[in-house]
């Protein structure tokens, strides 16, 4: 007999950064009828779970026991019954001071099946993001991870304190910034050099990431100057010194800023995670969406004429990505666009006129402006020629009036539309009241106009006082100027790489 596959997955979801969950992690969330998460766990670990997956927020946060620890438990081991796919999803490593192991042990009990997905655990990992190896050759032979929930001053402590403050090079506590008084001075008392380097990390490795540093005579009151809340660790030993030069991660060019992204959900990952990997918190604010066309039918009409069609002209990702899903909707493929010259606007677009049709563009006016394309046209003959061009209802019409000028028979056909999305404004009304909005980034003009719209009227002037914007060229900043907003990027190449490379030289 085959033994039944796991009900419930015991899974780590890493420290806090979501690129270090396991790949084992996501594949159980992708099979997950419920997830029941806490507070440590990306909560952009939860896209990986199937939309129609129930979601149950558990808390755990220091003070705020949403549910209690055996409510969690029973809940696991009733929906497991129900015959759910559970993901139990744990900060860090599920068995590393998350009380993994009471949750496994009331599943054995239950008699429910289950399996334990480990973590990359904050402690290793917040360190790492701190510049600070937990180990070094010349430094340290040893380890240890220790609860800072218990009060070094109770009689009771299960803790050797004699022993971790003589007998081992590196302590990393967990939860010790309440009890971080008494740890330092447990520590000093049972014979540890006062001036051991100390640190405290708090959020780490995740753009919030705050690092205070010390010895452990002093360390306890700079974070309390520093106001440093949970969560966070606390590190101390001769490895702490090694941040001065290791220290990566808070280095970073876009480290601490905030910086709000209004592509449509679709495509701003790439310059989100573009953003990110330079040290910026990215706030997705979608203010556009792309959909198909209310009527499909000029653009299968152009399709069907292809063969007496001389070129394409391809003027986004959009309308790439539309118009062959309509050829292949009609039974057709690429071999449609024999004999016939295809334009790519940008470099992006080109890009996906190979990979989706496995067509090199003709012609590829490097910038991002319909006016760069016509100068491109000049070089080719024209007159009498049908050009099709599929793209945005509504977009603007110096292109196909210029390409007339030039003797073509310019066929302009809707391949999709950009329309407003309806994203709650509540996360970024909040931020930029706090003023802790750094850069707003606009990638068209049609992302400026929803994106105001997404503000209440009466209040959006106040609100984006003074906030800096970063546009992806001329006419996307044009419209953000018209709109009264301090323009302070505007990318030389109007490309997304081009912006992102815009946006450091400013921060610089
Ligand atoms: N199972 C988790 C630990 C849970 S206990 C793990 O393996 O990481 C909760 C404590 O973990 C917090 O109080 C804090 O001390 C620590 N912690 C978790 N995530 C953290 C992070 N991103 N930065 C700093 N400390 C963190």
């Amino acid at each position: 007999m085959t033994p039944a596959a796991p009900l419930v997955y015991l899974v780590g979801a890493g420290p806090g950064d979501p690129g270090l969950i396991t790949r084992r992690g996501i594949e159980c969330l992708a099979a997950a009828d419920v997830v029941v998460y806490d507070y440590l766990a990306a909560p952009e670990l939860l896209r990986h779970a199937p939309a129609g997956a129930e979601r149950i927020y558990v808390g755990k946060r220091a003070g705020d026991h949403t549910l209690s620890q055996a409510e969690i438990n029973r809940l696991l081991v009733e929906r497991a019954r129900a015959g759910n796919t559970v993901v139990r999803l744990k900060g860090g490593d599920p068995f590393v001071f998350g009380r993994g192991g009471e949750e496994a042990e009331a599943l054995a009990e239950a008699g429910i099946a289950f399996e334990v997905v480990p973590g990359v655990t904050s402690a290793v990992a917040a360190p790492a993001y701190a510049g600070i190896p937990l180990s070094h050759r010349r430094l340290t032979a040893t380890i240890a991870f220790v609860t800072g929930h218990e009060d070094p001053d109770k009689p009771e402590s299960g803790i050797d304190w004699a022993a971790l403050a003589r007998g081992i090079g590196t302590l990393v506590f967990f939860m010790g910034v309440k009890t971080l008084p008494a740890i330092a001075s447990a520590l000093i008392g049972h014979g540890r050099d006062p001036q051991t380097p100390a640190a405290v990390v708090r959020w780490g490795t995740t753009p919030r990431q705050r690092t205070v540093t010390g010895t452990l005579a002093d360390i306890a009151e700079r974070a309390r100057q520093a106001g440093v809340r949970p969560p966070a660790l606390v590190v101390v030993g001769e490895v702490v010194r090694l941040r001065e030069r290791l220290n990566w991660f808070e280095r970073r060019p876009l480290f601490g800023r905030r910086i709000v992204v209004t592509r449509a959900r679709e495509q701003a990952s790439d310059l989100a995670r573009r953003l990110s990997a330079l040290g910026a918190e990215c706030l997705e604010t979608p203010a556009i969406r792309i959909a198909p066309p209310e009527d499909f039918g000029p653009l299968d009409e152009a399709i069907a004429a292809l063969a007496a069609t001389d070129w394409v002209v391809f003027t986004s990702v959009n309308g790439v990505d539309f118009f062959f899903d309509r050829l292949e909707a009609a039974g057709r493929d690429a071999r449609a666009l024999a004999g016939v010259k295809a334009a790519a606007i940008g470099p992006a677009t080109a890009a996906r006129l190979k990979s989706r049709g496995g067509i090199r563009s003709d012609l590829v006016p490097e910038t991002f402006r319909a006016e760069a394309v016509v100068a491109a046209f000049r070089r080719e003959p024209l007159a009498g020629r049908v050009v099709l061009l599929p793209r945005a209802a509504g977009a603007r019409p110096v292109l196909p009036r210029e390409l007339a000028a030039m003797g073509a028979v310019v066929r302009e056909v809707e391949a999709y539309r950009t329309l407003p999305e309806p994203t709650d404004p509540a996360e970024l009304i909040a931020r930029l009241e706090e003023r802790a909005v750094d850069l707003i980034t606009f990638t068209s003009s049609s992302t400026v106009t929803h994106f105001l719209d997404l503000l209440p009227p009466a209040r959006r002037e106040a609100l984006l006082a003074g906030v800096p914007c970063a546009c992806i060229g001329p006419i996307t900043a044009e419209t953000a100027r018209r709109a009264g907003l301090a323009v302070a990027v505007e990318a030389p190449r109007y490309t997304i790489e081009g912006l992102v490379a815009a946006i450091l030289a400013w921060a610089a």
